[in-house]
């Protein structure tokens, strides 16, 4: 299952830097075209969690939205998916610089 291998990850980098104290919450960043299931991360975070420094600790998911800037034009749009065009000109050529992201924004530590 792709979410638990994210989550281990996610514990694995929380654990790192946790210096030894146990984590009490994490604030995760997904991005809106990450391809990744917060719900998901919920449900696999508590079995992830068992017996590490983050075990009991509260799981709070912010979600990213997904923006892109348009190569022709400049506009810059909110996406829903990728390929998307661009409002203002109709162009294709859009880069993506938010809403892939997944990362770990925060650790709470005792
Ligand atoms: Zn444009």
């Amino acid at each position: 299952m792709h979410e638990m291998s994210i989550t281990q990850s996610v514990v694995e980098i929380c654990t790192q830097n946790a210096g030894g104290r146990r984590v009490t919450a994490v604030i995760l960043e997904i991005g809106d075209l990450s391809g990744v299931v917060p719900d998901a991360i919920e449900f696999c975070f508590e079995a992830c969690t068992r017996d590490t420094l983050l075990d009991g600790a509260r799981l709070l998911i912010e979600r990213v939205q997904a923006l892109g800037r348009c190569r022709d034009c400049k506009a810059e749009f909110a996406l829903s998916a990728y390929y998307d065009p661009c409002p203002a000109c109709g162009g294709f050529g859009v880069d993506v610089f938010s809403g892939e992201e997944l990362r770990v924004k925060e650790l709470e530590v005792e």
